[in-house]
């Protein structure tokens, strides 16, 4: 039996996991604001770093009216539908209400053949991610 609060514990987790779930862009189930509404000020930066990235698309700047997607894809061509759980960080920030987290992290893809049937090896592009929150 789960105790009320791994019940309300898993009631944020299910708000947040909904907006995970909205995909390719389409259908969005829940927007950013009602995903995380105890976030007052969000300022996001992402510098991407391997391969693909050229001048335009290595830096990223996002704020509550300009919310991240759940992922940011990774700029290597022969990477598989890979990137940067972003809403992961922002979620876990959000849980634990911290107000500032800088880190790398590096893509989960894996570089394959066009469709994606045979791994040749792990993306190796990275993304360094600077998030500020004040929250409610
Ligand atoms: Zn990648």
């Amino acid at each position: 039996m789960n105790s009320y609060n791994n019940m309300r514990k898993s009631d944020i987790r299910k708000s947040a996991l909904d907006f995970f779930n909205e995909g390719e862009g389409i259908g969005k189930k829940v927007t950013f604001k009602e995903a995380f509404p105890e976030i007052q000020e969000l300022n996001i930066e992402i510098i991407e770093s391997g391969k693909g990235v050229g001048e335009w698309n290595e830096k990223g700047t996002y704020t509550l009216d300009f919310p991240p997607a759940e992922f940011i894809d990774c700029s290597n061509k022969l990477c598989f539908k890979g990137g940067l759980r972003i809403a992961d960080i922002i979620h876990e920030m959000a849980i634990n209400k911290t107000e500032h987290c800088e880190k790398c992290e590096s893509c989960f893809g894996n570089e394959t053949s066009p469709k994606g049937s045979k791994i040749y090896k792990k993306c190796l592009n990275s993304f360094e991610v600077k998030v500020d929150i004040k929250y409610k």
